[in-house]
């Protein structure tokens, strides 16, 4: 069997990753330590393994993508994870971004829409599935029953406001959406005041893949 693991060539590589994103306005420690612990390889086919510690997005199957790392750090600062926050993420992909968020302390719950990459992740996440929770349907309906989260982060382009995953953040809490065209997007950060009251701010262009859904593409 061949069993792929970290070595100190991807280490390194990764130590000058984290140095690029810090002298990016990257400044969360936790968002810093949880990069540069979890190896970003083991959540590529070996064809882009050489490739994993570049600061770009890479493809996964399905012609899907594993978002850039300034990306997963970008929204990962912005949602202001706390060790036991409860994190729905919409897209699950390859893992990558819910193993970051559990690695932060999260409790995450996310949900992919392609069953090849819900089977995948599953199999990415092993070492982290005591704080993570997969499920294949479609992100756009949220997850009703382990509803309301304290945070919740959408990787892929929402056409507007996805409403129903609104309704499923708690008072107090941040979501993280990219919301445009299909083609760019502006990052758009959410709060819900403690009143319910829903403020909005954008944090400039990004490009993801499409949000597919009933409230999506
Ligand atoms: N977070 C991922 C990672 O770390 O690898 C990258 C996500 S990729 C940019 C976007 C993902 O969103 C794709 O895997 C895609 O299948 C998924 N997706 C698109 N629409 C969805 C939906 N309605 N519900 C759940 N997943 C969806």
């Amino acid at each position: 069997m061949n069993i792929r693991h970290d070595s100190y060539k991807h280490q390194g590589q990764r130590a000058q990753l984290i140095n690029l994103l810090a002298s990016n306005k990257i400044t969360d420690k936790n968002v810093l330590l949880a990069m540069a612990s979890v190896p970003r390889h083991l959540f590529l086919s070996k064809d882009f393994e050489n490739r994993a510690y570049d600061d770009v997005a890479l493809p996964i199957d399905e012609e899907q993508t594993i978002s850039q790392p300034y990306t997963v750090a970008f929204q990962s600062q912005a949602l202001e994870i706390k060790p036991g926050d409860k994190v729905l993420e919409i897209g699950t992909g390859s893992g990558y971004q819910a193993a970051i968020l559990a690695q932060m302390g999260a409790e995450v719950y996310s949900i992919e829409r392609i069953e090849k990459l819900y089977k995948m992740a599953k199999i990415n996440l092993q070492p982290y599935l005591k704080n993570i929770n997969l499920f294949l349907s479609d992100g756009t309906m949220g997850w009703p029953d382990n509803a309301p989260f304290d945070k919740i982060i959408v990787t892929a382009a929402a056409p507007k406001l996805p409403e129903i995953l609104l309704e499923q953040l708690k008072p107090g809490g941040i979501a993280i959406i990219p919301i445009g065209s299909m083609k760019i997007q502006k990052m758009v950060l959410i709060k819900k005041s403690v009143d319910n009251k829903i403020s909005q701010k954008e944090l400039g262009d990004f490009r993801f893949v499409p949000l597919i859904g009933k409230d999506g593409w």
